[in-house]
């Protein structure tokens, strides 16, 4: 049988380089060239090998399209699940488990975290960010004075509307430090517009030093605190995070009288 005249493999090696060029994905070649060997030894059909190389492709781009959105997301410090010690909040652990699978996202669920300065708020929004990147989620970040200067922009640009359609692109939007400042009302009403924007279709994650009792003196009206927190908690995990600052443990600060008073709650 004649036998068809086959491309040397170093053509072939060749050919995959300049393939692997024009579909900009040049880890094919090193994949092609490693899973080669481990075929050939372990027997592989050429359909396992094909989707050995593809699927190493495949998790590069995604491992590397979350790094991207993680750059993009504007986190004040990279913070993650996993930096995170349990031990100072161990009532809110398996809420946490539950949501980095990222069903929250998916539903358009939204998530509230509360509780005293220094509990983990921001580290926790962070690493939910993180995890819905991962998950393949467009994120920002930004405080919820930040959010407000921008939607203000937008709004004197006339572009609101284009702004809050754009912003639904994304998957997750963090609103930290909801309360630090009490807002003028047409500020209350740009933050009201972006919750109802995203009300049933992408999630909101926000975080608050007050109890949803009191943002109605942050949003100078009552009305529009209520409407404003009906539609956040309609479908939202709310966690209360407990306990001193973790910025001061071990310092003996969280000995001092004033600040044992609001520590001394149980866990659960
Ligand atoms: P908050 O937003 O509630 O004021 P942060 O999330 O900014 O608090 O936490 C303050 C600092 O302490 C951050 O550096 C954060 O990473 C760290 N931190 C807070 N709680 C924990 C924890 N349980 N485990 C690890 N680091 C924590
Ligand atoms: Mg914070």
């Amino acid at each position: 049988m004649a036998a068809k005249q086959q491309p040397a493999p170093s053509d072939a090696v060749k050919q995959i380089h300049f393939l692997a060029a024009a579909l900009k994905a040049p880890r094919i070649v090193e994949a092609a060239g490693r899973l080669a060997d481990q075929a050939r030894d372990a027997g592989w059909t050429h359909e396992d090998y094909l989707a050995a190389v593809l699927e190493r492709e495949v998790s590069a781009r995604n491992a590397s399209g979350a790094a991207q959105r993680i750059r993009w997301a504007g986190f004040p410090a990279r913070k993650t699940l996993d930096d995170f010690d349990w031990d100072h909040q161990p009532a809110v652990r398996q809420q946490v488990a539950a949501l980095a699978s990222g069903a929250f996202l998916v539903e358009a669920r939204n998530v509230v975290l509360l509780g005293p300065p220094g509990t983990g708020k921001t580290h926790l929004a962070t690493a939910l960010g993180v995890t819905a990147a991962h998950h393949g989620h467009r994120v920002l970040f930004a405080t919820a004075v930040d959010w407000v200067a921008r939607l203000q922009d937008a709004h004197r640009l006339g572009k609101l509307p284009a702004e809050l359609a754009r912003l639904r692109r994304y998957g997750l939007i963090i609103i930290d430090e909801v309360g630090y400042l009490p807002f003028e009302q047409d500020a209350a009403n740009l933050v009201f517009q972006l919750v109802s924007s995203r009300y049933e279709h992408a999630s909101l994650v926000l975080t608050s030093n007050l109890p949803f009792s009191a943002w109605g003196g942050v949003f100078g009206d009552q009305a529009v605190a209520a409407a404003m927190i009906d539609r956040i908690v309609h479908h939202a995990d709310v966690l209360t995070l407990k306990g001193a600052s973790y910025r001061l443990r071990n310092r003996g600060i969280d000995t001092l009288p004033s600040i044992r008073a609001g520590i001394d709650q149980p866990d659960n």
